[in-house]
């Protein structure tokens, strides 16, 4: 009988041991059910963020009204856009009430946004070949817009440097007439470069010779400026998309600057609250006149209940209920 328990004890050790040691994978997160030490509005921003899926675009709440039940009682918080804050929270909100990024961003991105015209400007001054004309096409351009581009074929990215005012799409011109093909692209490519810029003709997989950004992609945008993963989230079940179909395709050398990006959000969101993914019944306890505060069109509502570990999410005008946890790295298999 000792020698019994004496065996089960080291079988279970090694096992222990073996899960200790499994590879995580940093590209990909589970949400694990848990009891949550510390939930703040912050985190209700980002369960609202990831239940909102952007085909759901046209459901854009107005306002949004949140709630924490804590230990300490039931605390409410009230979103409207444009509000005059630009501390974190208040930028999620208004994320989570616009399509529009730059209408966000546009102060936290203003010097980047500044560095890159003066940048368009310097090209304009040095590229002058006879006979030819340079012209700044598009540059700023919306979410919308940037998905019907996505979606045919046109663009191969869901959020563009396009999004946040940091790209341009340049044309170059003879007597007039728009040329889609000529050398000097790569010569206008080369010149950006040398201020600072990244060439399109470069791109890996989707080479775009008409277009330069600011940042080399976005995984480099999200590292210097960490809270645009909260842009880039509602677009990560696209990306990974993308990335697991190249790579079942074989061409995973073509999305590693999907792959960069993917990994920057993961490393960005792990260790935080998150809102498990299948939604659970309605809490038995719950009276009835507790959905009456919920009643109202466009409007987005969070409501966390600490202590019974779920939180209830409502855009537009349906609602679910979902356990609260802790976002994880899933073991790689
Ligand atoms: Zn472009």
């Amino acid at each position: 009988m000792q020698v019994k328990i004496g065996i089960f004890f080291i079988l279970s050790f090694c096992g222990f041991a073996v899960y200790g040691v499994q590879e995580t994978d940093s590209l990909q997160l589970i949400c694990q059910k848990q009891v949550i030490k510390s939930v703040n509005f912050e985190d209700l921003q980002w369960m609202f963020r990831e239940r909102v899926q952007m085909e759901n675009q046209f459901e854009i709440p107005i306002q949004l009204d949140f709630f924490i039940q804590g230990p300490s009682g039931l605390q409410s918080k009230n979103y409207s856009f444009g509000a005059a804050s630009d501390d974190k929270e208040s930028l999620f909100a208004y994320s989570n009430m616009t399509d529009d990024p730059l209408l966000v961003w546009g102060n936290t991105l203003a010097q980047e946004i500044e560095n890159f015209k003066v940048l368009k400007d310097s090209l304009a001054n040095v590229f002058k070949p006879r006979g030819f004309r340079l012209k700044f096409l598009a540059s700023e351009r919306g979410l919308a817009m940037q998905m019907d581009l996505l979606n045919r074929g046109r663009s191969k990215t869901a959020l563009s440097l396009h999004n946040f005012n940091l790209a341009v799409d340049v044309g170059i011109y003879r007597r007039g007439r728009y040329l889609r093909r000529s050398n000097l692209y790569a010569r206008v490519g080369g010149l950006a470069k040398n201020l600072g810029a990244f060439w399109g003709g470069d791109f890996v997989g989707f080479p775009d010779v008409g277009h330069l950004q600011a940042f080399s992609n976005g995984a480099d945008l999200v590292r210097k400026f960490p809270e645009l993963t909260f842009e880039y989230i509602r677009f990560k079940p696209i990306y990974e998309q993308n990335y697991l179909n190249a790579l079942a395709r074989g061409q995973g050398d073509l999305v590693e600057d999907t792959r960069q990006l993917i990994k920057e959000l993961t490393k960005n969101r792990v260790q935080k609250v998150c809102a498990c993914s299948e939604a659970i019944t309605i809490p038995v306890d719950l009276p009835d006149q507790w959905f009456e505060q919920f009643k109202g069109m466009s409007t987005g509502y969070v409501y966390v209940d600490q202590q019974a570990r779920w939180v209830y999410i409502k855009t537009g005008d349906s609602g679910y209920f979902y356990p609260l946890g802790i976002y994880s790295f899933a073991a790689k298999n």
